[in-house]
């Protein structure tokens, strides 16, 4: 299968994001950040596959696990090359683009794979909010984002497009 990812702080609101593409609540919404440990996928149409990759950026979290973080996605993105058509990095529109966000966009430069940036949780956000988070990924080189709200369905037709569009084109 062809394969795009889901990566982002934890809490960042990927699972709900994820269930809204899907249609259905498949992935795991959870209040406590950082549950989710291992990779998941999930089927979109029954062709494009997924990602779910654990959440970074937990205050919580060890040094080893941390370690163990960058081991597991770092090997996942190797031996998944060839089927990853795009990352979708996910930001939360109120927080802006945090030190890790932008590690991980320099990290997916470095490697050459294409990515996307999507705002989340855009309903909890005010404008000027939304408006700061934007300016900040612009000076970091990112001028494309896709707006999302999961909890008002927001930006579902726009992210759909644009996977389709990583798979297909
Ligand atoms: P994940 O840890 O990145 O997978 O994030 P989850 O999807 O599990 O969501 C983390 C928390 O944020 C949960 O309490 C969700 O209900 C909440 N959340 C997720 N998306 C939205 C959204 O679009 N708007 C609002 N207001 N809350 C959201």
């Amino acid at each position: 299968f062809k394969e795009v990812v889901f990566v982002g702080r934890s809490n960042v609101g990927k699972s709900s994001l994820i269930n809204m593409l899907v249609g259905e609540p498949v992935a795991r919404v959870s209040k406590e950040p950082g549950r989710t440990r291992s990779i998941n996928a999930f089927l979109l149409e029954g062709r494009i596959k997924l990602v779910d990759v654990p959440g970074y950026g937990f205050a919580k979290v060890s040094k080893a696990e941390r370690e163990s973080w960058k081991r597991l996605i770092e090997s996942y993105f190797r031996e998944r090359r060839q089927n990853i058509r795009c990352v979708f990095v996910l930001i939360d529109s109120k927080v802006g683009p945090t030190d890790l966000d932008k590690l991980m966009i320099e990290w997916l430069r470095h490697i050459n794979i294409p990515y996307k940036v999507v705002l989340t949780k855009t309903d909890k956000a005010s404008q000027k909010e939304l408006s700061k988070s934007l300016e900040l990924l612009k000076v970091v080189g990112v001028n494309e984002v896709i707006i999302t709200s999961a909890k008002e369905g927001k930006g579902k037709k726009e992210l759909y497009r644009s996977i389709l569009e990583v798979v297909e084109g």
